[in-house]
């Protein structure tokens, strides 16, 4: 079959930003120039790389079909054959990424007629990444059989993650996706939180973190994610804490015991200044510099010492988030998918 010349693959664990479809193409020439690439979605995710391209971006693009998340829509892949690969080509991308199947959990025969439906259009296209979004309790069961699955094939894989709330929460999740990064030669992760800094630093290709929750990971179809009803303040990103608070649940906390920003966002102000609907484009902003600087910090190192550096992260997350608790004179609860990687041994 065909696949993408030597010189168009990607360097050695990289992490790109996933952008939601909202942003505005100011805001993704932003994300794009911070990590040297940048992931779109869907239809919209054409218009907007169209717009980059026009005002100049030459960089690496990405474009996520991520068809599964519109059932009905299978004759993008039959009656319109390559409808993806045209818009992919015109775009100039880095790497083809297939429509893209969802694969529901424990279903084996799933998962061989997806990978089949994504090979044959990747034959047809030119080559590039066959595309899936896995359901989470793959992760949990039947971890052997993905990575049998996705070491035969002659493509790179593209890989969603697919649960209404955090697919990396359950418990035995991480480990299971740290095994099929590891054995899996080269796999691209979509649509994570720091969970694809996590899958870069144990060996995957490529990361790509969301830029906002609904791009953070994949959906079981005619599932609804979780959230606050009503709350729309920002989702903060608070890097002592590894992971995102609301404005509205920051701005409660006693003003000493929130930290301030020292980067470029924020100029030494303090992160409970988020508690409102407006801050939204400053918040991204904020969030952007304050994980890139994270992603940095993991990257810059050689590759055996990336595991034990975002280890050791995620461990001085928690005692930070108990520290917190102690000051706040509350609980404040640490996600489960921190703690699974601070465990990971
Ligand atoms: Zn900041």
């Amino acid at each position: 079959m065909g696949g993408v010349p030597p010189t168009l693959r990607t360097r050695t664990g990289e992490v790109a930003w996933y952008l939601s479809a909202s942003l505005g193409a100011a805001e993704a020439h932003e994300y794009a120039h911070a990590s040297g690439g940048v992931v779109l979605r869907g239809e919209k995710g054409i218009e907007t790389a169209n717009t980059l391209r026009r005002n100049g971006w030459t960089g690496r693009i990405w474009l996520d079909p991520a068809t599964y998340e519109r059932p009905g829509k299978q004759s993008d892949l039959t009656l319109f054959g390559n409808r993806w690969a045209v818009a992919q080509d015109d775009l100039g991308v880095a790497e083809r990424i297939s429509p893209g199947s969802f694969v529901p959990a424990g279903d084996q025969r799933a998962l061989r007629r997806g990978l089949a439906n994504e090979v044959e259009w990747l034959e047809r296209a030119g080559g590039g990444r066959a595309s899936l979004a896995l359901h989470a309790g793959w992760l949990v069961d039947g971890t052997q059989q993905v990575i049998d699955a996705l070491r035969h094939l002659d493509s790179p894989v593209a890989l969603a993650l697919a649960d209404p709330t955090d697919p990396l929460g359950r418990s035995g999740a991480v480990a299971g996706l740290v095994r099929i990064v590891s054995e899996v030669e080269d796999l691209m992760l979509l649509r994570g939180d720091l969970g694809a800094l996590g899958a870069v630093a144990h060996g995957a290709r490529q990361g790509a973190i969301g830029t906002s929750t609904i791009v953070r990971h994949a959906l079981p179809p005619g599932k609804h994610g979780g959230g606050v009803p009503g709350d729309k303040t920002p989702s903060v990103f608070w890097p002592e804490l590894l992971g995102f608070r609301l404005g509205s649940f920051i701005e409660q906390l006693p003003r000493e015991a929130v930290p301030v920003c020292d980067l470029a966002c924020c100029l030494g102000a303090r992160l409970s200044r988020f508690n409102d609907e407006r801050m939204e484009a400053e918040a991204r902003v904020h969030n952007r510099l304050a994980i890139q600087a994270l992603i940095d910090a993991v990257l810059q190192l050689a590759d055996s010492e990336r595991p034990g550096r975002f280890r050791s992260m995620c461990q001085q997350a928690i005692v930070e988030t108990e520290t917190l608790s102690v000051r706040a004179r509350r609980q404040i609860v640490t996600s489960r998918q921190l703690v699974s990687w601070a465990e990971l041994s």
